[in-house]
């Protein structure tokens, strides 16, 4: 058991669902990963919270979540399944490596300024999620490219603590092997699927087979007819990009497929392929939220082994930073 390299990866409980880009991107390699290391999967609540969700839907929200990750795969036998806010050392050790972080050096984080500011929780969430990885002494974290400057802060904030109090932190690195394909938004191809953006652009997890085929086909294309990967052809190349993923099939292969045919038999193929990819999804799903006392169990089990984890690395920090010991 513990000799597998542990990996940790999380995601936003925010949305209607999970959409085709969290399954490609992440969930599916998650569940991929599940035999050759110790994973720790969590729904990142306290960070869908820089969103300011209602209350009820977020609470909701977080409960779906967790069927949507079984269905797709995730086994919580195998791996720790469970929600951040459970564990309250995440933003303990937050706070503990907050006080290490330059204003400067949180500052130059591109996400925070691309958003062109927002609130102190946007601000703060690089180091939040530097405790998310740290408190699990994480070998590895399976990360889009858009978080690589978030990991490069996780590792200095991690030497920065080693060096000034001892050895106490794994160096997390990324992990390989993991395809890079990014889903893009049917609707805007030049910008990622999301979540929280959602629309007609967006295709849900656990959307129904009719609306699956709506909005492939109504995807936004150029005025063209080669059904190729090019600069200028961003929605066929998307669309190819989902064909390959669903059929296991190389784009040039597809390329050559579709030769001398229309987009109107190419989307049709795309979209059937998405509603089989996710037939067998939305069938467990259904089993899994009929039964939300179930639900809870797994995430109580869950929290009860990350805690394990969090509380052993948390009481050597308060430790070493000179927090004195309650009695
Ligand atoms: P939000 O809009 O709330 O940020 P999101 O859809 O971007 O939602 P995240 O919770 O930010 O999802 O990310 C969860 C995981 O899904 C991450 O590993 C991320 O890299 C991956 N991911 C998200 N969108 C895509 C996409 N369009 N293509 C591939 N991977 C994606
Ligand atoms: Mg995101």
């Amino acid at each position: 058991m513990s000799s597998r390299p542990r990996v940790l990866s999380g995601i936003r409980p925010t949305g209607e669902s999970f959409q085709l880009g969290n399954y490609v991107g992440a969930v599916r390699h998650w569940a991929a990963m599940q035999d050759e290391n110790d994973c720790f999967f969590f729904l990142a609540d306290l960070h869908a919270l820089t969103e300011t969700p209602e209350p009820a839907k977020l609470r909701g929200r977080t409960r779906q979540a967790v069927a949507e990750l079984l269905a797709m795969g995730v086994d919580p036998v195998r791996s720790t399944v469970f929600a951040q806010s459970h564990v309250a050392e995440h933003p303990e050790l937050a706070w503990v490596l907050g006080c290490l972080t330059g204003f400067g050096e949180a500052s130059r984080m591109t996400q925070f300024k691309e958003k062109g500011g927002g609130s102190v929780g946007l601000f703060y969430y690089p180091v939040l999620q530097a405790a998310d990885i740290l408190i699990y002494q994480a070998n590895a974290v399976p990360i889009g490219e858009d978080q690589r400057q978030h990991l490069e802060l996780t590792r200095d904030l991690a030497q920065r603590f080693n060096a000034r109090y001892g050895d106490t932190f794994v160096l997390p690195a990324a992990y390989e092997g993991r395809a890079g394909e990014r889903i893009k938004d049917l609707q805007d191809p030049t910008r990622k699927m999301s979540k929280s953006i959602g629309g007609t652009g967006t295709i849900w997890v656990l959307d129904d087979p009719k609306t699956v085929t709506k909005k492939v086909r109504s995807a936004v294309t150029d005025t063209g007819r080669e059904v190729r990967v090019a600069d200028d052809k961003p929605g066929i190349t998307n669309l190819l990009t989902i064909l390959s993923v669903c059929t296991g099939k190389a784009v040039p292969e597809l390329e050559d497929a579709y030769a001398g045919k229309g987009y109107g038999d190419f989307k049709a193929d795309v979209a059937e392929a998405v509603v089989e990819l996710f037939a067998p999804v939305r069938e467990r799903y259904a089993g899994f939220i009929d039964d939300p006392a179930e639900l809870d169990r797994v995430l109580a089990a869950g929290a009860a082994r990350a805690r394990e984890v969090a509380v052993r690395t948390m009481t050597t920090v308060r430790e070493r930073v000179g927090l004195l010991a309650p009695t």
